[in-house]
């Protein structure tokens, strides 16, 4: 591990610093940024990955970033910070050609190099590492697998993790898997049967792969499956991305619980929904093989279906039970080879925590968190547990998407050097309601 300038041994041989990060996803990668240039705030973030990654396994061609370049590590709260995407672009002299380039949207791959290039360049971040366990005497004591570290403050950033239905579980390999492993274990699936269970953007993508696909690599037949009344886009219109704004992050953070959660059900597809550009280019795609090739049987559409039950093995294949959701007592039968699940991520277990748990306030699954993101505890007020991505019911849709890690991170920057930067232009829409006083 290298040091930050001005790390302090306190015990013998265990190191001390202002902040520990535990995971350097985007959100904490964004603290790390922020933090490099506060030599007094020295901190450290540990991830157990041994090199940097961020959805490899989801890396397709073509897939790009579905939010605008500028809400990158740092641009939206600190424009001239070294770790912009900007700088990324002019310190590989390649500026002029991203422009020229004309993207619509940066591609996915790109923008993961960036935060790569990110962490090269911190010397805060330590790969190949990971936090066990947190407790707490006057400082954190957290424990990772190359030994002990201490802290005055914490910040989680560990993201989520994959998710499929109960009876997908024991039967995860290489013929039924996750999209997240897309890229690993889709590479041949030539004349085969495949399912694709998930109507969000990655099973989108998924789909789109392939039947994009050409000669012996296309498969014979691709079925898409979604809960959802149909493939539906993501709401990607203005009004929409003042949901995606520091000034609705704090209004949604002050309502009532029940209307947080009816509200983030309403509004899912802001986040959740497909890119136009990918529905139009599945949309060709099947055109072009359906009336052009001629393929008539390559891809079947089942939206508005619930799978049931799989039943099947690796060596004869799988049978799929799909239930109509507007036809009551009707199933059908779909028989495939390969089972791709695009049914999401959940936030990940934060296990390492289970020594202090009892002391953390909660709400409903998640910790619940202070207007700077720090979990609320019976312990001292200048000794925080910041969790970022990690509280979508309280801050709204905006918590685990891009959006809005570099102002979530500079609060968290503020509260540790005990300022308050903020300065943000209000939004043009009146959220909250004005309060009449009584005469
Ligand atoms: C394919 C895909 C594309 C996406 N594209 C977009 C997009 O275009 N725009 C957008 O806004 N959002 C997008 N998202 C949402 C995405 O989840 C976030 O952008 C982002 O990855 C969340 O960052 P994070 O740092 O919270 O978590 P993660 O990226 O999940 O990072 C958490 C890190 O913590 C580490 N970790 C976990 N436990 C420990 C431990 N105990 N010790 C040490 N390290 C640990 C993990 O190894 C991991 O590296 C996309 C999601 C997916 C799946």
């Amino acid at each position: 591990m290298i040091l930050d300038v001005g790390e302090k041994a306190q015990d013998s041989d265990v190191r001390h610093f202002r902040c520990i990060g535990i995971g350097a996803g985007p959100a904490n990668l964004s603290l790390a940024s922020l933090l490099h240039g506060h030599t007094e705030l020295t901190n450290c973030f540990v991830e157990r990955r041994h090199t940097f990654a961020w959805h490899d396994g989801q890396q397709m061609p073509g897939a790009s970033l579905q939010v605008s370049m500028l809400k990158d590590l740092v641009t939206l709260s600190d424009p001239t910070n070294p770790f912009s995407f900007l700088s990324y672009l002019h310190a590989h002299g390649r500026l002029y050609h991203f422009i020229n380039a004309q993207f619509d949207a940066v591609p996915r791959q790109e923008f993961r190099n960036y935060m790569e290039w990110a962490t090269r360049r911190n010397q805060n971040i330590v790969f190949g590492e990971e936090v066990l366990a947190v407790d707490f005497d006057d400082t954190f004591i957290v424990r990772t697998t190359n030994g002990t570290l201490r802290a005055d403050n914490i910040a989680v950033g560990v993201g989520t993790e994959t998710w499929v239905p109960q009876h997908a579980r024991d039967a995860l390999g290489a013929h039924q898997f996750h999209v997240s492993d897309f890229l690993h274990k889709a590479a041949s699936l030539g004349g085969q049967r495949v399912a694709v269970v998930g109507g969000g953007q990655s099973g989108a993508e998924a789909f789109l792969d392939l039947i994009s696909r050409s000669g012996t690599e296309l498969p014979r037949r691709v079925s898409w499956i979604s809960r959802r009344p149909n493939f539906l886009p993501i709401d990607d219109s203005p009004f929409t991305n003042d949901y995606y704004m520091p000034s609705f992050s704090d209004y949604f953070y002050r309502l009532e619980r029940t209307t947080r959660e009816s509200f983030t059900r309403r509004h899912i597809l802001t986040s959740d929904g497909i890119s136009e550009q990918t529905l139009r280019d599945i949309y060709q795609r099947a055109y072009m093989h359906r009336f052009v090739h001629g393929a008539v049987d390559l891809f079947a559409f089942h939206p508005n279906r619930e799978v049931l039950q799989v039943t099947g093995d690796e060596t004869t294949g799988w049978k799929l039970t799909l239930a109509h959701n507007d036809l009551t007592g009707i199933s059908e039968d779909l028989d495939v080879d390969v089972i791709i699940w695009a049914t999401g991520f959940r936030p990940a277990r934060m296990d390492f925590l289970a020594p202090l748990a009892h002391r953390l306030d909660r709400e409903g699954d998640e910790y619940r968190v202070d207007e700077s993101f720090a979990v609320m505890w019976d312990g001292p007020t200048d000794r925080n547990i910041f969790v970022q991505n990690g509280a979508r019911l309280q801050r709204g849709l905006a918590d685990p998407n891009l959006s809005l890690v570099a102002w979530r991170a500079q609060r968290i920057v503020d509260r540790l050097r005990g300022v308050s930067n903020e300065n943000h232009t209000p939004s043009f829409i009146e959220w909250s309601a004005k309060q009449v006083v009584a005469p």
